[in-house]
């Protein structure tokens, strides 16, 4: 399918690459980084290889979510956010942004949310899980009713907000002991974003902000086969917990998920039947993933070509605003 739009793609500026990322690509280091950060060459001829016209670029994991100190995380998403929009303005045709967020002062954020939607014309954000706080144990999880006035102002803005993996907290970890391999984009990834999504909903974020759209990636993060079961017990037993309505249909209504790194026909139709093809929308997880092979892979998965045009662009076009 040629004039794809890929919702996952991610860059990065030289010199801040996380030694942990090096760990879950097939790729070198000096390969991985190169690819992050390069914008104007071979990138280009990867979508053009693929058929996507569009990238929505998003900083790598953990960006400002990784950084402890708010001073210096407000000047690095500013500092990230400015390199975005000056590759957004040499490619305006074919790359769009997602803001880079720090949540560590709710109050600049939303200012820095603010410049970027209005002022750089970036289309939403992207937030690579939880914030790391100065105790290393501890993250801070945007349920919580401090970052209310992010989620205020995302509704206000209209801007779909990407939450994206990182990797757990230490304590967790614990679970992947002797298995490295595992708490990374093997497994732990989409246990830790599933988590943190369904700690969305039962803290009522949708419930106080039902205009906010979250999108997933990797299939929905295995949510939209294990949101039934969540639905089910939650209606049986709640422990007090008051939502006015059944967890799956705040999943169906504030939640989008990608094809990101995820090449399973099997897992592609089930999310189409669990979240409706309006709902899903094609991403290669680039520098991570193959661009050509995840290309390839969608444009000759078994699909009705009018689903395959709905995921592979027009529900970005809706999304994104385009
Ligand atoms: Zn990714």
């Amino acid at each position: 399918m040629q004039g794809k739009i890929a919702l996952e793609e991610h860059f990065t500026i030289a010199g801040t690459l996380m030694e942990h990322l090096v760990d879950q690509t097939w790729q070198s280091r000096q390969e991985l980084e190169e690819r992050l950060v390069e914008l104007d060459g071979p990138r280009l001829a990867a979508m053009d290889e693929s058929g996507i016209d569009v990238a929505a670029l998003s900083l790598t994991c953990p960006g400002a979510q990784g950084e402890v100190d708010a001073d210096r995380a407000v000047a690095f998403a500013s500092r990230v956010n400015d390199h975005l929009a000056s590759a957004l303005e040499r490619h305006p045709e074919r790359y769009v942004g997602f803001a880079t967020i720090q949540l560590q002062d709710l109050s600049r954020a939303v200012d820095e949310l603010d410049r970027c939607i209005n002022r750089l014309g970036f289309r939403g954000v992207l937030l690579n899980g939880f914030t790391s706080t100065a105790e290393p144990e501890t993250g801070r999880y945007y349920d919580h009713r401090d970052f209310d006035p992010f989620w205020a102002a995302v509704q206000e803005l209209r801007a779909p907000v990407y939450l994206h993996p990182r990797l757990p907290l230490p304590a967790q970890m614990q679970a992947y002991a002797d298995y490295p391999e595992m708490a990374g984009a093997l497994w732990g990834f989409s246990v830790e974003t599933a988590t943190h999504a369904l700690r969305l909903i039962l803290g009522g974020v949708f419930e106080r902000f039902p205009g906010v759209s979250v999108l997933l990636g990797h299939l929905g993060e295995n949510l939209p086969f294990a949101i039934g079961r969540a639905a089910h017990r939650f209606a049986r037993k709640p422990l007090g917990n008051e939502l006015s309505k059944p967890l799956d249909e705040y999943f169906h209504q504030n939640f989008y998920a990608t094809t990101s790194g995820f090449p399973s026909a099997n897992a592609l139709q089930a999310t189409i039947a669990g979240m409706g093809a309006d709902h899903v929308l094609f991403a290669t997880d680039y520098p991570y993933e193959s661009m050509p092979e995840a290309a390839k892979w969608f444009d000759t998965v078994e699909l009705d070509e009018d689903v395959r045009t709905q995921i592979g662009r027009n529900n970005a076009e809706r999304l994104l605003g385009l």
